[in-house]
């Protein structure tokens, strides 16, 4: 079978066995896109059914988590935990909670973790998990009921040398702490490499609340420096004001640039001072409020419900919110604009169109398996530093994770010069690189 033929048979085998699933369908159809060169070159990949294998999960798990509100309410969500290659470590990737999700959002983001995970050079494997709860507008007492219960049926399946979940959207400190509680309740073990994303207090690593928007920053200030340029003096825009964001926007003003305005899900802050950090994570972190109360308090910035944070002039925009924020709109608007680079902070928040359009624009575009797995990377540290009992120094981990993203980076400009003589195709080579690291594991490894 030629390779085109394989990878068409290998698409509408997923097509067919996992109709609906749309996020996931986009996430496979984005992989397998770029590995026809891959294929080529190791025909054994394509006889050993390593493609197929790779987009069929190892084990996903579907479960009830019921729980009591603060009314006495009965509630019922859906947990899932997708385990989906265990080929280069345990599984290794974060929980969502938020109304939107369902199984194939889990799917779509256990894929990209593998090959995320992949690129960091480290031992881990690719899965991910999450709950359709919204713990906007819980109390604590709610939030701290629903990850008991959630944990409930989740600690039969993680474990440090199994499956190691951390955060994402609406998984931060609060929910990791309510988790881990429950965990080591009913396991009696202080296990603490069984969760990543902890507090530094009782086993977490520093630079881990930084690591994913400290490490985008780094990976588009890799990609800037192949033309000449930095964040000096430079316009950015940042898409969410959630973890990615924050820490984004605190990396983008020490390297010298001026972040102007950042979103939530009811709208954006435009602030041409500069967003101000300490006000912004008061509103987000503390007050667990909308991001209008920050125009409030501030009289140089405006909000909008209306409109993206893409309509306004930047050289930089660093998305970080959700899946498919970033459309061909936005994307027209940025390079009418003169946009320089996009690294993705999120997983997949620009749409096909739009990459296509950065791509034959000549913008510089850092996909999210690469550009955001400092959070993944710097979770893997904690699991180094749990492993060994110890703690890094703050320096001594933000300096490992900058190594990394810089590894992450050259192997992808390497990779893509390699395969299609264009190093600047940043998709292709962290495709081609993820899957080359996990394929050959896979072959190692037998058909599992
Ligand atoms: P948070 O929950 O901390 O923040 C998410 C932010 O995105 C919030 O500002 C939220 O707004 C906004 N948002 C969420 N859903 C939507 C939506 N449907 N439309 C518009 N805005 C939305 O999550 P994180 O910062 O941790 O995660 C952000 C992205 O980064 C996700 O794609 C995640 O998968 C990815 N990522 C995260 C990593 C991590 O270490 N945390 C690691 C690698 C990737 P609101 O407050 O209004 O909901």
């Amino acid at each position: 079978m030629n390779v085109s033929a394989h990878i068409e048979a290998v698409h509408a085998q997923v097509r067919r066995r996992d109709p609906g699933e749309a996020e996931f369908h986009q996430a496979v159809t984005e992989v397998l896109s770029s590995l026809t060169p891959a294929l080529e070159r190791h025909p054994e990949y394509v006889e050993t059914g390593i493609v197929e294998r790779l987009c069929e999960p190892e084990r996903q798990l579907a479960f009830r988590v019921p729980w009591v509100d603060d009314h006495g309410d009965v509630r019922v969500n859906r947990g899932f935990r997708i385990e989906f290659s265990s080929a280069l470590g345990p599984y290794k990737g974060g929980l969502r909670f938020h109304p939107s999700v369902n199984l194939g959002i889990v799917k779509f983001l256990g894929f990209e973790q593998i090959f995320k995970n992949a690129l960091t050079g480290m031992s881990i494997g690719g899965g991910k998990g999450g709950a359709d709860f919204d713990p906007r507008g819980r109390s604590d007492g709610e939030v701290m009921r629903f990850c008991q219960s959630f944990m409930t049926e989740l600690h039969r399946h993680v474990g440090e040398r199994t499956d190691v979940p951390a955060g994402d959207i609406g998984v931060g400190a609060r929910e990791i702490g309510y988790l881990f509680g429950q965990y080591k309740r009913i396991t009696n073990r202080f296990e603490a490499g069984v969760l990543t994303g902890k507090p530094v207090a009782w086993g977490g690593s520093h630079a881990r609340t930084e690591a994913t928007g400290y490490g985008t920053v780094y990976f588009a200030q890799e990609m800037l420096a192949t033309r000449g340029h930095d964040f000096e003096g430079r316009r950015v825009v940042v898409s969410g004001s959630g973890n990615v964001a924050l820490y984004a926007i605190e990396k983008v003003h020490a390297l010298g640039g001026l972040v102007v305005a950042c979103s939530d899900s009811s709208g954006y802050i435009v602030d041409e001072d500069g967003i101000d950090l300490e006000l912004l994570k008061e509103i987000k972190e503390v007050r667990r409020a909308r991001l209008s109360a920050y125009a409030e308090a501030k009289p140089t910035a405006r909000f909008s419900a209306r409109g993206t944070v893409y309509d306004l002039r930047c050289d930089i925009a660093l998305p970080c919110a959700t899946q498919n924020e970033l459309g061909r709109e936005d994307a027209v608007a940025l390079i009418k604009n003169g946009v320089l680079a996009v690294a993705e902070g999120a997983n997949m928040p620009c749409t096909p169109e739009a990459v296509q359009l950065f791509h034959e624009a000549g913008v510089l575009f850092g996909p999210g398996k690469a550009a955001n797995a400092g959070g993944v990377a710097t979770s893997a540290l904690e699991m180094q530093q749990n492993a060994a009992r110890d703690q890094w120094a703050f320096e001594e981990t933000e300096s490992r994770l900058a190594a990394v993203m810089r590894n992450v980076h050259a192997q992808c400009r390497q990779t893509a010069e390699e395969y299609s003589g264009t190093p600047d195709d940043y998709v292709l080579g962290s495709n081609i690189a993820g899957f080359l690291r996990v394929a050959d594991a896979m072959s190692a490894q037998g058909i599992v």
